[in-house]
């Protein structure tokens, strides 16, 4: 036990899930043993009465452990820990060691030891305890404070049934579901910044992710298409390894150019986007289709060219960022990796017969009125029989 740190996991909604509970838990479990497992594939996991106990290699550092945790979705915090015996003495002793030992690491000066019993039988009282430890902390740095208000560092004595932890800080996780407890969904992948963070909105809540991406070759260059590779090789890295869908639109979009009015060309391109959408994730056994937009963002997401859009499928249509400011959206696509790769300017296939002035609220009649000079049947499925499918894991590109 000596050769590993103890980190304690704390989870969020999990906890709430009532009779679904042990079904949660065990697939959190999983989540985090595959995680944990790459850094050290002797790692040790349980749960004991709602928090889970990580025992990871003691050479790691504490940083990469938090992080590689706190990454899994369905985790609230993580702290870093040790466990003492059940006896003040050895507790106080314990949370000194830590103490040094975070010291080496960092500077502190002021500290505040905060203790909990959730074990009525453990003879001391929680005020006692922390006095007591906040002491024993005292006497051995002689060079710290207690700081009630601010302190540098908080300790945290929690005396359990089943043992006494000595924690600090609860570094935040994403919160969210484990992964694979809410169906499988088809993300719309475009090179920009709001599909990847719409992609792992969904996959926080527990939802698996397959993906599709639209591009219009030799219009669009080789390496858009591996941007997004890349993006989705950032996204697997919280949700393993994705299955992309690759579709050019081409000869699709060279049709509507022919045959229909020029402003109804973004329009008309998202409906065959949705079409071609619906059919792959049926066959992959998608539930929903998921898409990047956002209410009023462009001529192509006002109220009315989301009805047009979304009436050409059965199946429903997620869109996780519809209220968000785009400011927003921006600092959580910084917040998960995936804004620098975005933000690379290659042309999207949207991009490509861009009209001059596009129709902002489009008529449902109007737009099937267009449709009808095609042969819709035959185009989505030529596109749907063409897609190449390419499978990105979190490994080929490295996690910054
Ligand atoms: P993003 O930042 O995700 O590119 P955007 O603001 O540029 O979004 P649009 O280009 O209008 O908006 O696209 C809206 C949504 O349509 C995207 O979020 C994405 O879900 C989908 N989409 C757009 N272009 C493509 C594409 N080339 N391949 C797949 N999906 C696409
Ligand atoms: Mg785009």
């Amino acid at each position: 036990m000596n050769n590993k740190n103890l980190y304690i996991v704390r989870c969020g909604e999990v906890a709430l899930k009532g009779m679904n509970k042990p079904y949660f838990e065990r697939v959190l479990l999983e989540r985090v043993r595959a995680a944990v497992r790459v850094i050290d594939p002797e790692a040790e996991l349980k749960w004991i009465d709602g928090l889970m106990f990580a025992r990871v290699d003691r050479t790691l550092p504490r940083e990469t452990v938090i992080r590689t945790i706190s990454r899994v979705f369905g985790i609230a915090s993580v702290s870093p820990a040790v466990e003492a015996e059940k006896d003040i003495e050895k507790i106080g002793e314990t949370a000194a060691d830590f103490m040094m030992e975070l010291m080496e690491e960092e500077d502190i000066k002021t500290f505040k030891v905060k203790a909990k019993r959730a074990d009525k039988n453990f003879p001391i009282p929680s005020p006692e305890i922390g006095r007591i430890v906040g002491a024993k902390i005292l006497k051995r740095a002689k060079v710290l404070r207690v700081d009630v208000h601010e302190p540098d560092c908080q300790i945290f004595v929690d005396v359990r049934r089943e043992g006494a932890y000595v924690f600090r800080d609860k570094i935040k996780g994403f919160g969210g579901l484990p992964l694979g407890t809410n169906g499988r969904g088809l993300i719309l992948m475009s090179g920009g910044i709001d599909s990847p963070v719409a992609a792992f909105m969904m996959a926080k809540r527990g939802m698996r992710i397959d993906a599709v991406h639209f591009h219009s070759y030799p219009y669009t260059s080789p390496m858009a298409q591996k941007k997004v590779e890349r993006l989705c090789g950032v996204l697997a890295g919280y949700m393993g390894t994705l299955r992309m869908h690759v579709v050019n639109l081409l000869p699709i979009q060279e049709e509507i150019v022919k045959n229909c009015p020029e402003e109804e060309t973004t329009i008309l391109v998202r409906r065959f986007m949705m079409r071609i959408a619906e059919s792959i994730a049926e066959k992959q056994k998608d539930m929903m289709l998921i898409t990047g937009e956002d209410l009023g963002q462009v001529a192509s997401q006002t109220a009315e060219a989301l009805v047009v859009t979304d009436a050409v499928v059965k199946m429903p249509v997620m869109r996780p960022l519809i209220a968000m400011d785009k400011v927003d959206i921006i600092d959580k696509a910084k917040e998960i990796g995936t804004y620098d790769i975005s933000i690379e300017p290659y042309e999207d296939c949207c991009t490509v017969f861009l009209p001059k002035h596009p129709v902002t609220k489009p008529k449902l009649e109007r737009i099937e009125h267009s449709e009808a000079k095609l042969d819709v049947e035959t185009l989505v499925k030529n596109a749907v029989e063409s897609a190449e499918i390419v499978e990105i894991g979190p490994d080929a590109y490295a996690l910054s």
